[in-house]
């Protein structure tokens, strides 16, 4: 019914990813041969056992977490953040093309499903958007990535536990040593009951250093949840 609706609201007539004309739907929103590069990009290298990352060797775990064992239980993405992947979120997030998260949030569905590391689960999280983008964009990304999620896992969402008291700028041009210290002391949980002794399924769109889920795995755990697992769209690449 609501895929009807935003079928109509926003009709596609352009595959999202490769634009090749066609009718596109919230169901299927980009063409078969660019699902098909989204599904052959995922097994295209070994991946962190622990975090997902992509490795350019095969090892079983990454630098970062040979380094420093995250908090989380386990981290996955649907793919790689490569061309594919990285179109679908800017889409997403820079056009401001909600409905994608539809068949997003299906396919980070089927990977938690699929995974039974990340079980049990209690609730879903999604990371807090910080006040500047919302302003933004009217929109938390990683919210309705999150309630597409909670719809197909039959999970509950809880929005309000977890918050930003930080701003901080964009990460993107920062080292990681940079980001760890930017987002530290970034989150805070705002009300513990909703948390306390539950497996949280946190949902993030991108994990590049991981220094997001880190610092709201922490916060939560520090908060008293019970365990994190984490699963974002897209993840980048490790050694
Ligand atoms: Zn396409
Ligand atoms: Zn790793």
């Amino acid at each position: 019914m609501l895929n009807l609706f935003l079928d109509i609201l926003f009709p596609q007539h352009e595959c999202c990813i490769c634009r090749v004309p066609g009718k596109f739907s919230t169901r299927y929103p980009w063409c078969g041969s660019c699902q098909q590069n989204l599904v052959e990009l995922q097994t295209c290298l070994p991946i962190c056992q622990k975090c997902g990352k992509y490795m350019l060797e095969k090892r079983p775990l990454c630098r970062d977490c040979r380094v420093s064992s995250p908090d989380f239980a386990i981290a996955r993405a649907v793919g790689p953040y490569e061309e594919p992947y990285r179109v679908t979120t800017k889409v997403l997030k820079f056009l401001g093309r909600r409905q994608l998260a539809v068949r997003m949030g299906d396919m980070m569905a089927e990977v938690v499903k699929s995974e039974p590391r990340f079980w049990p689960i209690d609730v879903i999280v999604p990371v807090p958007a910080s006040q500047a983008s919302l302003q933004q964009r009217g929109f938390n990304q990683t919210e309705v990535l999150g309630r597409q999620i909670s719809k197909r896992l039959k999970l509950r969402m809880v929005t309000d536990a977890l918050e930003r008291v930080k701003e901080t700028p964009s990460q993107r041009e920062l080292t990681r040593e940079e980001r760890e210290k930017n987002l530290l002391q970034a989150f805070n949980v705002k009300d513990n009951k909703k948390i306390y002794r539950k497996n949280i399924l946190l949902v993030d769109d991108v994990y590049t250093t991981g220094s997001t889920s880190r610092e709201c795995t922490r916060t939560l755990l520090e908060g008293g949840a019970a365990r994190v697992a984490v699963i974002t769209w897209a993840t980048g690449k490790g050694y």
